[in-house]
C-alpha cells in the first residue's frame, strides 16, 4: 500500500473511463461532475488495486445513463458524480448516476459474482464483486449501493487510514 492522492486518482479514471466508452461508442456523452475534497492529502491504498473499483463502478454508472438515454425520456441529461470527503481518518468515494436504477428484488445480489442484468457478452457480472473483495479484504473498508429504480444508484467506498 501507499499514501495515495486519491482525488488524483479519481480524476484519472473518470477520464479514462469516458474517452474508453467514447471510443467504443462516439454518440456517447454524459454530464460528468466531479468534487473532491482538498483536505484529502492521501489514503493508505493499493492505487491500482482501488484504480480497478473506481473503474468498474464508474463503468456501470455511464452504462446505466447510456441505456437510459435510449429510452428517449424528454428533458434527460445523463449525468455521472463523483465526490470525495475526509471525515477523520476516513475517506468516502461516491459514485452516483441519474440512470435506470437497480430493482429492490435484485439489489442483494449485485456484489454476487457472475450475476448480471446485461446482454450476453456485455458484462461478466464480476465487476462488482472484485470490488467489494478489493474494497473489504484488500482494504479493511467498506462498499454500498443505494438506489431507487428508475431514478439512479449511489455507491460509496469507505476507506480507512486516511491523512
Ligand atoms: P456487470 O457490469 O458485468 O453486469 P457488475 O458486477 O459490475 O457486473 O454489476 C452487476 C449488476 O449490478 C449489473 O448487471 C446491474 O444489474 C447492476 N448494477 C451495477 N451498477 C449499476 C448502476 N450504476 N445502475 C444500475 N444497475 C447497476
Ligand atoms: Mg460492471
Amino acid at each position: 500500500k501507499e499514501l495515495t492522492d486519491i482525488n488524483a486518482l479519481c480524476e484519472e479514471y473518470v477520464r479514462l473511463c469516458y474517452h474508453g466508452l467514447r471510443a467504443k461508442e462516439n454518440t456517447f456523452n454524459a454530464t460528468i461532475i466531479t468534487d473532491f475534497d482538498p483536505s484529502l492529502t492521501g489514503v493508505n491504498i493499493i492505487p491500482q488495486d482501488m484504480g480497478r473499483v473506481i473503474m468498474n463502478i464508474l463503468t456501470n454508472a455511464f452504462y446505466a445513463v447510456n441505456e437510459k438515454k435510449k429510452r428517449q425520456i424528454p428533458g434527460y441529461d445523463a449525468t455521472v458524480s463523483i465526490k470525495t470527503e475526509h471525515c477523520g481518518n476516513k475517506a468516502t468515494i461516491a459514485v452516483s448516476d441519474n440512470g435506470y436504477g437497480i430493482p429492490q428484488q435484485i439489489i442483494d445480489k449485485i456484489f454476487q459474482p457472475f450475476f448480471t442484468t446485461k446482454p450476453t457478452g456485455q458484462g461478466t457480472g464480476l465487476g462488482l464483486s472484485l470490488s467489494y473483495d478489493i474494497v473489504a479484504k484488500g482494504h479493511g473498508g467498506e462498499l454500498k449501493a443505494e438506489t431507487k429504480e428508475g431514478e439512479g444508484s449511489l455507491f460509496t467506498i469507505t476507506l480507512p487510514n486516511t491523512k
